[in-house]
Formats: structure tokens, C-alpha cells, sequence
């Protein structure tokens, strides 16, 4: 099964993901992480094109797509995925299209987050993510290390008012219009609806899966 997840920054989509991917045993791929990794290794050949991560902007489609199409060629894969932060432009989603066709394989649903700025900006501005295993805290737990594996929570360079705004800009011009295009297309689109900061993410999963 092939699971796209869509929704602004901050809407849950690695939250989610995660806890999809452990449910259904499926593969998790977080493009924003496979960045994150990249920027961390100044010898990587991509290093210098994902720079623009730094500044909320979104990576060049065409670097974008190699990554992913790197990723779908590993075994691990083949069982199916969850895409998290993938596709977020319409070029992206038909290069995704083409790479699905060419394995007999389609998306087969698409989640999409609604959620209010005013919960976007309260998880973002609180984020606290793990260094090693990626988990996804918000500050008011008050966890001072990985309640999951014990390492260090920080919090990514990107969660920072004026970068939140650059991201946001980019969301609604590019990504926006990915709702359009998969609503009139024949992956299951299921929308979940997040207006109440104090929703838990165990209260979000069990909205996804009574939709599902
Ligand atoms: P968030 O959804 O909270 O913005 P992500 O971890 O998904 O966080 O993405 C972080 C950053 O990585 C984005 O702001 C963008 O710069 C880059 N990025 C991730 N996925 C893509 C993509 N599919 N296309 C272009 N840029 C991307
Ligand atoms: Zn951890």
C-alpha cells in the first residue's frame, strides 16, 4: 500500500506517519528527514542543493524526485510506503505517478491534515524532535530526554517564527493545490480535521482509522 500524507507544516504528517507506518507495517519515508541527514554530511553531492531547507524554501523538484526515486529502488520498499512531506508540488506528484505506474504500483489513499494556524503554530513553535530516533515531542510534556530511546531532544534549526512564515508562503502556493489534484484522481482522499490544540496524536490516529 502506498499512503501519501498532506497537510501545512506542523499538521502531524511525521507524527502520523510514524505511527501509521509501525500499525500497518509499512515503510516511512520522510523527505524533511532524508534533507535534515543530507545537511549533515558536507561531503554528500546534494549537500550544497538542500541548503535552501535552511530557509524554509522547498528543495528543486527535480533534486527532490532523485532522492525519492533512490529510496523506492531499495527492497525495503517494495512492501509500501508512507510518503511524509512527499509530494509537495504537482510536478512532484506526477513524477511520483510515473514512478508508482512503472512499478505497477498507484497511491493508493491520501490523508490530508486541516488544521488551524492557530494549532500549526503551537506545535511548531513547541516541537521538541529526537536526535536519534526522529520521535516528535512538544515542549509542554516536559520530557528533558527521548522517552523512547533516551536521546537528546532538540529542536530543528527550521522551527523558528520567520522561517515558520517562509514555509507556510511556500505550503499555500505549491502544496495547496495537491488537494485538487488528488481529490480528482482515484486515490482513496480522506481529510482529517484538527481545530483543538490539546487534541492528543492517539486522538488523531483513532480519527484516521475510523475513516480509513
Ligand atoms: P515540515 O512539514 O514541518 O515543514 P519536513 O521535515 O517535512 O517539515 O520538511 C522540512 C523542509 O525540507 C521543508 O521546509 C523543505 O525545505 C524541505 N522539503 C521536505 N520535503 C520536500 C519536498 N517534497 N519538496 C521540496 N522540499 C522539501
Ligand atoms: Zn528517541
Amino acid at each position: 500500500m502506498y499512503i501519501v500524507l498532506l497537510g501545512p507544516p506542523g499538521s502531524g504528517k511525521g507524527t502520523q506517519g510514524q505511527i501509521l507506518a509501525k500499525r500497518f507495517g509499512l515503510n516511512h519515508l520522510s523527505t524533511g528527514d532524508l534533507f535534515r541527514a543530507i545537511l549533515g554530511d558536507e561531503d554528500h553531492p546534494l549537500y550544497p542543493k538542500v541548503q535552501v531547507v535552511k530557509e524554509g524554501k522547498l528543495v528543486s523538484d527535480d533534486v527532490v524526485n532523485l532522492v525519492v526515486e533512490d529510496a523506492l529502488n531499495k527492497e525495503e520498499y517494495e512492501s509500501g510506503v508512507i510518503f511524509d512531506g512527499y509530494p509537495r508540488t504537482v510536478a512532484q506528484a506526477e513524477a511520483l505517478d510515473d514512478m508508482l505506474s512503472s512499478r505497477d504500483r498507484k497511491v493508493d489513499m491520501v490523508i490530508d491534515f486541516d488544521v488551524t494556524e492557530e494549532v500549526l503554530l503551537d506545535r511548531l513553535l513547541g516541537r521538541r524532535v529526537c536526535s536519534s530516533c526522529k520521535g516528535v515531542f512538544h515542549k509542554k510534556q516536559g520530557y528533558d530526554k527521548c522517552p523512547k530511546c533516551g536521546g537528546k531532544l532538540i529542536t530543528r534549526d527550521d522551527d523558528n517564527e520567520e522561517t515558520i512564515k517562509e514555509r507556510f508562503e511556500e505550503y499555500k502556493n505549491k502544496t495547496a493545490p495537491l488537494q485538487q489534484y488528488y481529490k480528482s484522481g482515484d486515490s482513496k482522499y480522506i481529510c482529517i480535521m484538527v481545530d483543538d490544540v490539546d487534541k492528543t496524536p492517539d486522538d488523531i490516529q483513532k480519527q484516521i482509522i475510523d475513516k480509513i
